[in-house]
């Protein structure tokens, strides 16, 4: 097996049974929304995906994108594919309909652009970026800042960058030093270097759009000092048309672990005499605004975690069901067997596959809510899922990446020593993985914004209102005596969830080293059972489709696998949570002892 094959009959499960999207259907925008017209989308981004974004991913990552003399050219075939992306229509599809786009909800955004990840990471950077300037030039830009630049956005002609990180401001972005200095004409101009710059220059569009963070000449220190500019590679005008060459230069790029393809660059505003910037918003509040664009990204980049997850499980099933090696256990016949007949390997296969599915699960949830916490009827039902999505916003970004990596790493070891040679792929998308838990806010950070903004603020509302939902699953799971024993464990784990979630909020008050010593660990604990909670729902609604109908074979086939995948997840995963409470609610002092270093 050589191409990325979307995982269709996941994605349609999820739609049909999980989500209720003929809610979604009746919210403003989204009376289009149908399952037959979602399932004929997922058919073609996934053709799309497997067809011409998946045999660009190796040879993106040989070949890199290189730097020459400012300019940035991407591996070969990257131009190519970028236009018929944008041809297709598939950077609109998420876009608000006033600027050319498809106003597609969020769920069906969330699992076409796992596709694009697992197909090829590093081009599905580029639109990922200019979806999130879209978001902060729609939700905060001037009528003149959305006209001049929204419709090029969403079009795909024009790209975005997030231009936040310079060498001394990277988790803490209070440090922010590029200057911005009023002109007479209302304009800025902005001086300084950001680095990291993912696509901060490229061949694949005319012009490209950044979005930086900088100071005014008299701004107050810290945070709250940030303010926002639209810096346009190229000037336009008030007509629309292009104008000069702005003053914002690439003056090399890194090279690095993973994601060759895409560039990351050091950019200077400002060399000669400042680059034109125009305001976002009023001064001052930009780090409000570019939050807008940064919940959006984390949970893209949590997504992105998923499609690379999937991809390193299907190329390890692929392999453990060619690569003979030994006999198998426990039977008299001496002849060599595939690995996949090897209990061991049969166990990694399935912590790839039921984490990979149990993370998807937890992504579409999400992307539910934000969905009808833009569009729902009811205020109060607008303010709930609202609460869930931001809650559960930095677990989707830290769970699903530390755990997509451990997914590639597993990929490698099910290849053995193949799987440490590139020949194989399996290496690249450790390689790619890699980044996922850094960019975005680490999971340090995910995890500090989890006990402190999540938690604490709120005095624990909004968890304890997903912790009852959980509580009521583990009953309902209760009355199944297939699940019975899943729904014990299951419950075990919701409370040592809720124990440590306790301990976070009580000593984030009193001792908030304390707190932030477990923060990650909790943040794990919180996707382990979340995504738990997800699994066991599917195993539930699948077992109800196996009693209530007479499936196909292959609908069978994958209502049985659903259920046992789950079964696993609660044996091998879930019972991991007892530990991790542990390490929350007892692990502070030894963590923090000062003779150590
Ligand atoms: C390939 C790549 C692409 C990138 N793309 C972009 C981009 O497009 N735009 C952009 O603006 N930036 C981008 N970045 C930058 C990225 O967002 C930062 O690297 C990241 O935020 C971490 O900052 P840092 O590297 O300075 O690490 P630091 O902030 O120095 O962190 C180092 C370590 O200390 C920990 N740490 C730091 N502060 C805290 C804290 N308060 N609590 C707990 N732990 C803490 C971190 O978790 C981490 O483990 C990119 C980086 C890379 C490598």
């Amino acid at each position: 097996m050589t191409e990325y094959c979307a995982p269709l009959a996941d994605m349609q499960f999820l739609l049909r049974e999980r989500i209720d999207l003929e809610a979604i259907a009746r919210l403003p925008g989204y009376e289009d929304v149908s399952l037959d017209l979602a399932q004929s989308v997922l058919e073609q981004s996934g053709r799309f995906a497997s067809e011409v974004l998946s045999p660009l991913n190796r040879t993106g990552d040989v070949e890199g994108s290189r730097w020459q003399q400012g300019q940035v050219l991407t591996p070969n075939g990257f131009r190519q594919a970028y236009t018929r992306f944008i041809a297709d229509g598939w950077n609109a599809m998420a876009c608000p309909s006033q600027w050319g786009g498809q106003n597609q909800p969020r769920v069906l955004a969330a699992l076409v652009e796992e596709m694009w990840h697992g197909a090829n990471t590093a081009f599905a950077l580029c639109p990922m970026l200019t979806r999130s300037a879209i978001d902060a030039i729609a939700h905060s830009g001037s009528p003149r800042l959305q006209h001049t630049y929204l419709p090029k956005l969403v079009s795909g002609e024009w790209t975005g960058t997030m231009n936040l990180t310079e060498p001394q401001a990277g988790s803490d972005l209070a440090a922010i030093r590029t200057r911005a200095v009023p002109a007479a004409d209302g304009s800025y101009r902005l001086e300084g270097q950001k680095i990291f710059i993912t696509y901060g220059e490229h061949d694949l569009s005319d012009n490209i759009i950044h979005l930086v963070l900088a100071r005014t000449p008299d701004a107050p220190e810290g945070v709250k000092g940030i303010s926002l500019f639209v810096v346009p590679k190229v000037r336009v005008g008030d007509d629309g048309l292009v104008g000069a060459r702005n003053d914002v230069h690439c003056v090399s790029i890194e090279h690095k672990l993973g994601i060759h393809a895409s560039p990351t660059c050091v950019m200077a505003f400002g060399h000669n005499g400042g680059a034109v910037g125009e305001l976002v918003g009023e001064e001052n509040r930009g780090l409000e605004y570019m939050f807008v664009m940064m919940n959006a990204a984390r949970f893209a980049v949590g997504v992105q975690g998923i499609g690379i997850a999937e991809r390193a499980y299907q190329r390890a099933l692929a392999f453990a069901r060619e690569r003979i090696q030994g006999a198998e256990p426990g039977t008299r016949r001496r002849e060599r067997v595939a690995i996949i007949r090897h209990p061991d390997v049969r166990r990694m296969l399935l912590l790839m596959k039921s984490q990979t599915e149990a993370m998807r699960a937890l992504s579409i949830a999400v992307a539910a809510a934000v969905d009808l916490a833009s569009g729902h009827a009811d205020a109060s039902e607008r303010a709930r899922h609202q609460a869930f999505a931001e809650l559960m916003t930095p677990v989707t970004k830290g769970w699903c990446t530390e755990t997509a990596v451990k997914i590639a790493s597993l990929g490698i070891q099910i290849h053995g020593g193949m799987g440490f040679v590139e020949e194989t792929g399996a290496a690249q998308h450790l390689r790619d993985a890699r980044i996922t838990p850094i960019y975005e806010g680490t999971t340090g950070i995910q995890a500090n914004d989890l006990i402190g903004r999540k938690f604490a603020r709120d005095g624990g509302h909004a968890v304890a209102l997903v912790l009852e939902q959980m509580r009521t699953l583990a009953r309902a799971l209760a009355e199944s005596s297939e699940l019975r024993g899943a729904a014990t464990v299951f419950s075990t784990a919701v409370e040592a969830l809720a124990s440590a979630i306790r301990y976070a909020i009580i000593h984030y008050a009193n001792d908030i080293r304390a707190a932030s010593a477990g923060a990650v660990p909790l943040l794990r604990l919180f996707g382990i059972v979340a995504g738990g909670a997800e699994l066991l729902h599917s195993a539930s609604l699948a077992r109800k489709r196996l009693d209530a109908t007479n499936p196909g074979a292959a609908e069978t086939a994958f209502y049985v696998a659903k259920i046992a995948t789950a079964r696993f997840y609660v044996d091998h995963v879930l019972s991991q949570a007892q530990g991790l409470a542990h390490v929350v609610t007892a692990g502070a002092a030894a963590a923090l002892d000062e003779g150590v270093f």
